[in-house]
């Protein structure tokens, strides 16, 4: 089959669009034709290499992977037809340990993620266990490049904004860096779980975008660097309950000066790095709580994509490539301009 390959760690430049054995199937496997596989954040980092990580290389990357079924495994249980639309659930967990047991599988010590820890989708042929793939319902008004940006971000957005902050009407959310994957789709599900949202961006046309989402307020960051002291006003000297950052060191101070007391910051990223300072006074004078939060269950994705699938929350697609062209797609993402998912057609 034709892939993406990644032959060594390194910058874009080190892609290469070749050929590669076909994935075996094993009996509790489905082997996808994949249709359209979006890129994360996560593929710049496996990509340049994680401290500890070690890979077969060449490496396929591609978490997120839409596709059609074209084989089914012997043993497979679960329903599957084949032609039938997919996506892929990128979560990996050994399914034993308590944690798995208890429906909570990103606690589990062996969890992992499809593309990461393991060859992912962007190849023509994907082959996984049943249990990480899902069907797309026929009366989805989707396509293959829709739903090729929903797993990860979709995923995540929804175990930070409702599992982990239980965001609610009366609440307040401010979401740094719209434009991003999961900052959009925090953004919907915010939304329609009846919050307030102020966002942040240095892109008035993103920002512009963002209220065409949904978005109550939209604050300029580079205008306005000092914007937690905008958003000290509009929440009338209160600040906001719930703050969503995954950029990280560049504006974790921020983030912070921007809750209330007792507010809640939920991080899953640290897309402009990973080692920031935190005044520890603001964090007990202000009993606040900096929670982590890492993919979903199980039960998660299937709730966030339900809505995605009835059409009350939508993927948004900034930019569609050939998988021939995986250089200039990952170098789209690294430069920040995009507004939404970049997506690989296969
Ligand atoms: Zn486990």
């Amino acid at each position: 089959m034709k892939a993406l390959l990644v032959p060594e760690f390194g910058n874009a430049e080190v892609l290469r669009f070749g050929e590669i054995a076909d994935p075996v199937i094993n009996s509790h496997d489905i082997l996808v034709k994949v249709k359209a596989t979006a890129l994360n954040h996560l593929d710049i980092f496996v990509r340049e290499g994680i401290s500890g990580l070690k890979l077969e290389m060449p490496h396929i990357l591609g978490s997120d992977i839409s596709g059609e079924i074209i084989e089914i495994g012997s043993k497979v249980e679960s329903d599957f037809k084949e032609r039938q639309r997919v996506v892929i659930d990128p979560g990996l967990s050994c399914g034993r340990c308590e944690f798995c047991i208890m429906g909570e599988r990103s606690l589990c010590k062996k969890f992992g993620i499809i593309g990461e820890h393991v060859r992912g989708g962007n190849a023509e042929l994907f082959s996984v266990s049943e249990h990480n793939v899902i069907s797309i319902p026929d009366e989805a008004d989707v396509d293959f490049v829709q739903a090729a940006a929903v797993p990860l971000t979709f995923m995540t957005a929804w175990r930070m904004v409702r599992t982990q902050a239980g965001v609610k009407p009366s609440d307040t959310v401010l979401i740094i860096g719209i434009g991003g994957g999961v900052a959009l789709a925090a953004l919907q599900i915010a939304k329609l779980s009846g919050a307030k949202v102020i966002v942040t961006s240095s892109s008035d046309q993103k920002l512009k975008q963002a209220y065409n989402l949904g978005a109550d307020v939209a604050v300029n960051s580079e205008t306005h660097p000092d914007y937690h002291r905008e958003v000290y006003h509009l929440t009338h000297k209160r600040g906001v309950d719930v703050v969503i950052d995954s950029v990280g060191r560049a504006t974790w101070d921020r983030s912070l000066m921007s809750l209330r007391k007792g507010g809640q910051l939920v991080t899953c990223g640290a897309t402009s790095g990973p080692l920031a300072e935190t005044n520890i006074n603001r964090i007990f004078w202000n009993q606040l709580q900096i929670k982590g939060s890492t993919m979903a269950s199980r039960s998660e994705v299937r709730n966030v994509l339900k809505l995605v699938w009835e059409g009350k929350l939508r993927p948004v697609v900034d930019e569609v490539f050939s998988l021939s062209e995986g250089i200039q797609a990952h170098k789209r993402l690294e430069a920040g301009k995009q507004f939404g998912k970049i997506v690989m057609k296969v």
